[in-house]
């Protein structure tokens, strides 16, 4: 489905949702009970239900500049064997809706993954003949350095096939370019470290003529965990450092015109964050 769409300046933002639901984040934040969430009053209507079940949602972002199309992380994919069953063998509509669009997957000059987990590399490769080859195969695909080195020794456990159908295809085909945790993009796209969720998580920071926006990757995975910065996800590798990430990314976004485009965010995705007495809150 075809979502969201925000400007930047001159930086134009598409949403691409592969899949939005109500109750898969609740184990994700293990802590983030109902009860609990209900009291965050203002989560209801857009990211929880009157029950405090939490909505959440898996998209790409399609971020175009003046001088290239950019997207922002992959998803699941299609054909994928997958241990979760709401992601297994899926078989959505992700690249017409790229099309539909106006970005056919030939347009798309650079993948960025803030991460490798399995929901963010999905679509780096289709499934062809019975081979995984790269999706976006005009493209530059744009590998953190620190988080490509940390996972592909992983092929002997469970990461093993999702390096071997997803990461290092692409990888093989020499379409990845290594890039470090703040590395400039192009002029109106950078990276900012945000180490804890993986070693070498980043998110995307947009900024074109005094406008911004940041792409936060899953630093946090629920607007719940503004309310809550020590509110862990269940897959952070380093949780103390994922919760010092947080507390510093939130004092710097609070009360900045700096548009929050979340992750995995459910509709309507984005909004401004602000202090709220001790902690912090979406406005959208
Ligand atoms: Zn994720």
């Amino acid at each position: 489905m075809v979502g969201e769409v925000w400007q930047i300046g001159d930086v134009k933002i598409t949403r691409i949702v592969e899949i939005e639901a109500t109750g898969g984040m609740s184990r994700i934040i293990p802590d983030a009970k109902r009860e609990l969430v209900r009291e965050i009053e203002w989560l209801y209507p857009h990211f929880s239900d009157e029950e405090g079940r939490m909505r959440g949602a898996i998209h790409a972002l399609i971020v175009d500049t003046p001088d290239r199309n950019i997207v922002v992380d992959t998803c699941i994919g299609n054909d994928k064997e997958r241990a979760v069953p709401a992601w297994n063998n899926l078989q959505t509509s992700f690249l017409s809706d790229f099309a539909e669009a106006g970005y056919p997957r030939e347009s798309i000059d650079n993948v960025m993954c803030t991460h490798l987990h399995v929901d963010h590399v999905g679509w780096n490769t289709m499934l062809v003949d019975g081979k995984w080859v790269p999706t976006f195969e005009n493209a530059r695909y744009l590998y953190g350095e620190t988080e490509f080195e940390h996972w592909r020794g992983e092929g002997e456990g469970d990461y093993g096939p999702l390096l071997a159908d997803s990461i290092m295809p692409v990888f093989d085909a020499g379409l990845v370019d290594l890039v470090q945790q703040d590395q400039q993009i192009c002029p109106e796209i950078r990276l900012v470290p945000t180490p804890g969720h993986t070693p070498g998580h980043a998110s995307v920071m947009i900024e074109s003529k005094g406008e911004s926006a940041l792409i936060t990757g899953d630093f946090l995975h629920h607007p719940c965990q503004f309310a809550h910065p020590e509110w862990s996800s269940s897959p952070d590798v380093d949780r103390p450092q994922a919760i010092a990430t947080r507390r510093a990314m939130y004092e710097k976004l609070a009360g900045s015109p700096t548009l929050v485009i979340g992750t995995h965010f459910a509709t309507p995705t984005a909004g401004h964050l602000v202090k709220d007495g001790d902690t912090y809150r979406l406005d959208v």
